[in-house]
């Protein structure tokens, strides 16, 4: 076995500390940072699942992505990023065009509206340019703080917590916060994980909620970070039965992590 991959201890269901709130704030933090060590342990590679070559594809990518898979959003773009590749051409663009080759990706009617009202206020207020500050980035058409933290993590380098619909699942069953609110969780889960480990802390949960802790059967008896996990038995602990529920390329390297 890698060195990497340390062989995966369980609790009872239900025995965790945080799972009868005996657990302390220094107790959460190191958890949470464990949690972050073993995730990256799982997924290596684990990243921004849109396509894009610089901020401006990463920023329209994102707002297509409301309400659809990454996949499906990767489907349309190479043809929309060939066909506009400046702030200017989403301007200028016909409304009718853009909803020809965005159409699949759903809602759009209100996304090529928002595509091309993004192009007209980059234009008229940041030189054509994506701008950097988050204060920034949210006064833009279709983009609020989930997106602009995807824009600025992924695109300038600079951390940022993404808390998508994966995101507030995950640590919600982690009990990582108690917090419902995405703007609330994302300064909780602040106060727990370096700053410097935001931007991945965000891709590792979301790649894990999206192959491993699933909304309707997570596959807790396969899962990696089960031992910090106070909801382990939300879903079939069984390792056979649990690793058939493990989606995605890192599977047999998650199953080989786990079977200690
Ligand atoms: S799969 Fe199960 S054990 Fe793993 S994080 Fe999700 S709920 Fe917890």
């Amino acid at each position: 076995m890698p060195e990497s991959l340390t062989p995966v201890k369980r609790r009872r269901p239900g025995s965790h500390p945080a799972a009868k709130g005996r657990e302390t704030e220094l107790g959460r933090t190191r958890r949470a940072r464990r949690i972050n060590r073993t995730l990256a342990a799982a997924f290596p590679d684990a990243h921004a699942e849109l396509d894009f070559t610089n901020p401006l594809e990463l920023l329209v990518a994102t707002v297509l992505s409301a309400q659809t898979t990454d996949a499906r959003v990767n489907q349309v773009t190479p043809e929309l990023f060939a066909r506009y590749t400046t702030a200017e051409a989403y301007a200028t663009a016909e409304q009718a065009d853009v909803e020809e080759i965005i159409r699949s990706a759903g809602f759009y009617r209100s996304k090529a509206k928002n595509l091309i009202g993004l192009g007209q206020k980059l234009v008229a207020e940041y030189g054509g340019e994506v701008p950097e500050k988050l204060e920034d980035l949210v006064t833009l058409p279709g983009v609020g703080r989930k997106t602009a933290h995807v824009v600025r993590g992924n695109a300038f380098g600079m951390p940022g917590l993404t808390v998508d619909t994966h995101f507030q699942r995950l640590v919600g069953r982690l009990m990582l916060t108690e917090e419902t609110d995405p703007v609330k969780i994302e300064h909780a889960i602040a106060e727990l994980i370096q700053r410097s480990e935001w931007t991945m802390f965000s891709h590792r949960i979301i790649f894990h909620g999206r192959r491993v802790c699933h909304a309707r059967k997570p596959a807790c008896g396969a899962c990696p970070i089960a031992f910090d996990c106070p909801s382990f038995g939300a879903g079939p602990t069984e390792p056979g039965e649990a690793a058939a529920l493990v989606t995605g390329e890192e599977r047999e390297h998650i199953l080989e992590m786990v079977e200690g």
